[in-house]
């Protein structure tokens, strides 16, 4: 692959332009290129995704569950095959390492291995009945056509979680992609049209998100609402999906603690931390952000932690070499400046990092804040970048009431010696993943997905259908 393409909408089969013929650039973060230009749905592109997933879903329902399994394994097989080109096109418009794309694809194709599977499993029950001659049974149904909303993160696996489950259950879906990362999400959408999805099951729309999104959820057609993104725009999406009673999954920010403890294997958490916290640029909702350090291996922990961020290297991610890309847009430069800004305005410590690197492209020093007060923005907003808070702390409670105090209850991560301490942590612990001595969270047959601020409902592991499907009873007497 050497072109990066223009990219259109999918409606009804078809690669089309909008309607009223807007486009939108699509920028390379690295250089600060125009790329290529998207295709932008207005409201007539909107309807017709809209009739078209009406007729899909008449027609991916009665499809045998055993027949979608065997496309969505072919969509799959697909996605391996194509990986290089798709990571080359998703490391252009978003940035990230190309072997960190490479990853994202191949991990997009095992979740949807994952949920295929699944997706032979959505059993019902039988119950026994009260009277002779009764059969009280459950079916699994289809929610009915879904509306998706993805960020430009992760390209395709932000969408793959909720195609997979919508394809998976009979439902047809209507796909809001990123605009600012759009050519690997229609690469996402050609392999499943290749592997055979049928005409109207699936279509992809970019726009203005807003626009967008308040026409699809109140719209008639649309049963169910699956969003990934921030949690205040996830709160007024639900609120949305709430007046016209659509079910909704809602994956939003996160805030994870680090609690390493001093009985902790400093070494090990050193390393897995600085690879986590630089992993696509710290633009993770589940990225290591306030770290927890019990006084005794305070020392030794920050040693090697800034030693190690300050041996990435950052640049262009189609550079072998490059451990960590620009950011994905240029807004996230101000955004994280500010938040350091005001961390050591309030009396924080900047370790290491803390600008911005070059000036064409959107490049970032990893940085690491130390001491930092919880009145400071960073330690109550996402920074969503490649900036980490170090902060010590003497006792048990104390790093569980931090880590506890905020709103979100995404990701959280741990290091202990102690078996006591690891079973405590599960229980206290607010969040919907907790991973200790290891980095375990976000692969497809385990749950993904927050509790509080950060959202509900999961998208991983066994439960990954649910919400795309409706529980109906029957009781019949013979
Ligand atoms: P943003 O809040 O404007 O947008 C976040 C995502 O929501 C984008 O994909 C955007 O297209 C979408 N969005 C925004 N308003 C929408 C609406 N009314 N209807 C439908 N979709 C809408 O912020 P941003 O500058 O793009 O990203 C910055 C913040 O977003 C980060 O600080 C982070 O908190 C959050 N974010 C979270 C994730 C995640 O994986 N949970 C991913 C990307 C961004």
């Amino acid at each position: 692959m050497s072109e990066y393409p223009d990219v259109k909408l999918f409606i009804a089969g078809e690669w089309r332009d909008g309607q009223e013929g807007k486009t939108l650039p699509i920028i390379d973060p690295a250089t600060e290129e125009e790329i290529g230009r998207l295709a932008h749905a207005t409201k007539p592109d909107l309807d017709a995704a809209l009739e078209s997933a009406e007729r899909g879903f008449k027609v991916w329902r009665q499809t045998p569950a055993f027949d979608r399994y065997k496309i969505m394994r072919k969509a799959a097989d697909l996605l391996r095959e194509r990986k290089d080109a798709i990571a080359w096109l998703m490391t252009r418009e978003q940035g990230k390492p190309l072997a960190q794309s490479g990853l994202e694809v191949l991990a997009a194709a095992d979740t949807v291995d994952w949920i295929a599977e699944e997706g032979r499993r959505t059993y019902g029950w039988t119950i026994p009945a009260r009277a002779p001659g009764v059969t009280n049974m459950t079916l699994k149904m289809p929610v009915g056509p879904v509306a998706a909303f993805t960020p430009w993160n992760f390209p395709i696996n932000q969408i793959v979680r909720k195609l997979g489950s919508a394809l998976a259950t009979g439902c047809s879906i209507i796909v809001k992609a990123p605009e600012e990362t759009p050519a690997s999400p229609a690469e996402l959408i050609r392999a499943f049209t290749d592997a055979g999805v049928p005409t109207d099951v699936m279509s992809l729309v970019y726009g203005v998100p807003a626009e967008i999104s308040e026409y699809l959820i109140p719209h008639p057609t649309i049963r169910k609402i699956s969003f990934t993104g921030s949690t205040p725009v996830g709160k007024h999406l639900a609120a949305l999906a709430g007046q016209h009673m659509k079910r909704a999954t809602m994956e939003l920010g996160g805030h994870a603690p680090v609690m390493v403890f001093n009985d902790a294997d400093i070494d090990t958490a050193v390393t897995q931390m600085a690879a986590f916290k630089s992993r696509n640029a710290g633009q993770v909702c589940i990225s290591p952000t306030r770290f927890l350090v019990q006084d005794k291996v305070a020392d030794k922990f920050l040693d090697g932690f800034i030693g190690a961020m300050q041996k990435l290297k950052v640049g262009n991610g189609l550079e072998a070499g490059t451990d960590m890309g620009p950011l994905a847009n240029e807004r996230r430069i101000p955004a994280i400046e500010d938040m350091i800004n005001d961390a050591t305005s309030k009396g924080g410590n900047l370790a290491t990092g803390g600008e911005r690197i070059g000036n064409k492209g959107y490049f970032f020093q990893p940085t690491v804040l130390t001491d930092v007060p919880t009145d400071a923005k960073i330690m109550n907003d996402e920074p969503f970048g490649p900036v980490a808070i170090v902060n010590r702390f003497k006792e048990y409670d104390e790093a569980v009431g931090e880590a506890n105090r905020l709103p979100f209850g995404l990701a959280s991560f741990a290091y202990t010696g102690s078996g006591t301490t690891a079973d405590r942590l599960s229980r206290d612990v607010e969040s919907g993943m907790l991973t200790i001595n290891h980095l375990g969270l976000a692969v497809p047959e385990v749950p993904f997905g927050g509790i509080k601020d950060s959202g509900y409902g999961t998208e991983g592991g066994a439960d990954v259908l649910e919400a795309y499907l409706e529980t109906r009873f029957v009781s019949t007497q013979q």
